[in-house]
């Protein structure tokens, strides 16, 4: 899973500074969004968190063409350890040709699609769709849109490793749970993770 997900990993931090405070960690930029489209498939399993997933799941999936299989899966739009082991259920029983929709908000979608990855999915087999950038995205196709404002994100602590659950817009500072230490939410993203760098604000070696 980590080659597979490795050399999916697009641009580079560009700090020597990051590769200091952790080698094992590769960080991408901030996820970028764009409007979905439905891939051909031998069959989908789509899963969404919270109403605004399942909204989106369906508009695409109905482009489906009808001899397609699809599974669905409904959650609430939070993670939760019932949601996370119905999800590796579901991972597991995925055969070759399936491409997977995960819908729902950002911190959610980002942790089932690290999850897949676990898996062996690839890139190209995960449908991404976060709701919170529903708009931007079909106004910036190009780029892409991310996720800027306040919104539930998960943010990996680089004082004592560990990543905690926060609700944040990116350069926002956070109080890791686990050490207590100040951090602000950073650019960078590690999608094994699936959070963002929380960088303690006792450091300015980036500034
Ligand atoms: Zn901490």
């Amino acid at each position: 899973m980590a080659e597979a997900a490795r050399s999916n990993v697009r641009g580079t931090p560009g700090a020597g500074d990051v590769a200091a405070a952790d080698e094992r960690l590769r960080w991408t930029s901030v996820p970028r969004w764009r409007a979905p489209e439905l891939p051909a498939a031998a069959s989908y399993l789509a899963c969404w968190f919270g109403p605004a997933g399942q909204r989106r799941a369906a508009a695409l999936l109905s482009a489906a063409p009808p001899e397609v299989p699809v599974r669905t899966a409904s959650f609430a739009g939070h993670w939760d350890p019932a949601a996370e082991a119905e999800l590796r259920r579901l991972l597991a029983g995925c055969l070759a040709g399936v491409r997977i929709i995960l819908a729902g908000p950002e911190s959610v979608v980002l942790r089932a699609a690290a999850l897949a990855r676990q898996f062996g999915a690839t890139s190209e087999e995960l449908v991404l769709i976060a709701t919170e950038a529903a708009g931007a995205a079909e106004a910036a196709e190009d780029a892409g849109a991310y996720v800027d404002g306040r919104a539930g994100r998960r943010v990996f602590c680089a004082a004592c490793r560990e990543p905690f659950g926060a609700v944040a817009a990116m350069g926002d500072v956070v109080t890791c749970p686990g050490c207590a230490a100040s951090l602000i939410v950073d650019h960078r993203f590690s999608r094994r993770h699936a959070a963002y760098f929380g960088w303690p604000t006792a450091l300015d070696l980036h500034r």
